[in-house]
């Protein structure tokens, strides 16, 4: 047990010192995740030989795979990037969702290919009635829960007491104000309970914030942050603001809410200063990229698959070659879409805008058209 601990450390600390700072603790707090994080290293690590292993015969498989489990939301926030992307069509939702069988394949697919994590969207992953049965059946993968917090149930509580390879990130746009002013009256109560629920039945917990200039301030003040770290919050994903347009990825009239590059610079600066200091893992983008060498989308850090199966670049650029209820994982990935995309340097850059595709509509419309992709969504 000793040395596994220490090999655990030393591991996290190989990723990232902040790793084991933030998340030890909290394992040694919740035992059953100290099982599960023993689990996820040891895929960690097979999963990372393998991407290397399928690197050598050409295919470049990414870490994560997103996938936008349903198109059905109940709420209906401002600017939502799912719907603005085709991805959210209301609370019915209209398109034919993969089914629970064909999501079992495609984890499958992925896990066998190197894909260490995946992260659940939508919509609201909680309208998708098998959500939890899903990743319960892949108990040494990691999955990272995007919810609006507004849903669950009694026994999805229950449900989550027994699997400790979840992280549940809860959106919250800051105060009840800001918040409600955006996801709608009485939101931020629900989310906030869910929160305080999550981390009761010992659930890896976190929030996922959409940075705009209307809330930016509120994040940078650090009360804000201690006071969720004291509720238990464990992870903070602050991803900036995109301003769509639906269907056509050109800027929409909603540019106001975007950071200028000021701004922008000092939320950097005080995101990395809380990264290194606050009991909470800290995500932020854009910004992470840069260890990267730029915009992670195309199979780099990650892909995504759209509650249809379409597999597109990332969330917010709906552009496909591939379907995998057709098609093969690998295939798809494999496809020249992402090799274009990963070919053009410059469309890695995101050039002062939240994301780098963003910045570029026309040339990723061309590339899109000289590989023959398809709008995916409408
Ligand atoms: S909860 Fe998410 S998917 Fe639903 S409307 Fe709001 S931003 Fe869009």
């Amino acid at each position: 047990m000793e040395n596994d601990a220490a090999s655990l450390i030393r591991n996290a600390n190989n990723l990232d010192p902040n790793l084991a700072r933030v998340f030890l603790p909290f394992a040694l707090g919740n035992p059953r995740y100290l099982k599960g994080f023993f689990s996820l290293l040891g895929t960690h690590i097979k999963a990372k030989r393998r991407r290397e292993e399928m690197l050598r015969s050409g295919l470049v498989v990414p870490p994560f795979l997103i996938i936008s489990i349903t198109s059905r939301c109940n709420l209906n926030c401002a600017g939502c990037f799912a719907k603005a992307a085709g991805t959210v069509s209301g609370s019915t939702g209209s398109r034919k969702e993969l089914s629970f069988g064909q999501w079992k394949s495609i984890i499958r697919q992925a896990k066998d290919l190197g894909i260490f994590g995946f992260v659940i969207a939508g919509g609201e992953p909680f309208m998708h009635s098998g959500l939890l049965e899903l990743c319960g059946g892949f108990k040494d993968s990691l999955f990272i829960i995007l919810t609006n917090g507004t849903l669950l149930k009694e026994q999805q509580y229950e449900k989550l007491k027994s699997l400790s390879n979840i992280a549940a990130l809860v959106s919250i746009e800051g105060g009840r104000e800001i918040n409600d002013e955006r996801r709608g009256k009485g939101v931020h109560d629900k989310a906030m309970e869910a929160l305080l629920r999550l981390n009761a039945c010992g659930t890896l917990t976190g929030i996922s914030v959409t940075i705009t200039r209307d809330n930016y301030l509120f994040w940078m003040d650090e009360k804000n942050i201690d006071e969720l770290a004291g509720k238990g919050v464990r992870i903070g994903a602050f991803m900036e603001y995109i301003p769509t347009t639906p269907g056509n990825g050109h800027a929409s009239n909603d540019h106001g809410l975007m950071l200028d590059e000021h701004e922008r610079s000092e939320f950097r600066a005080r995101m990395l200063e809380y990264r290194n200091k606050k009991p909470i893992y800290i995500i932020h983008s854009p910004g992470d990229e840069e260890y990267f060498g730029g915009c992670v989308s195309a199979g780099r850090g990650f892909a995504h698959v759209t509650p249809s199966g379409d597999l597109t670049p990332c969330p917010v650029s709906n552009i496909a070659t591939h379907n995998l209820a057709r098609t093969k994982l690998s295939t798809a990935l494999g496809g020249r879409l992402f090799k274009e995309i990963r070919k053009n340097d410059h469309l890695l850059e995101s050039d002062g805008m939240p994301c780098a595709l963003f910045a570029h509509p026309e040339e990723v419309n061309e590339l899109a058209r000289s590989v023959g992709a398809y709008r995916t969504g409408s």
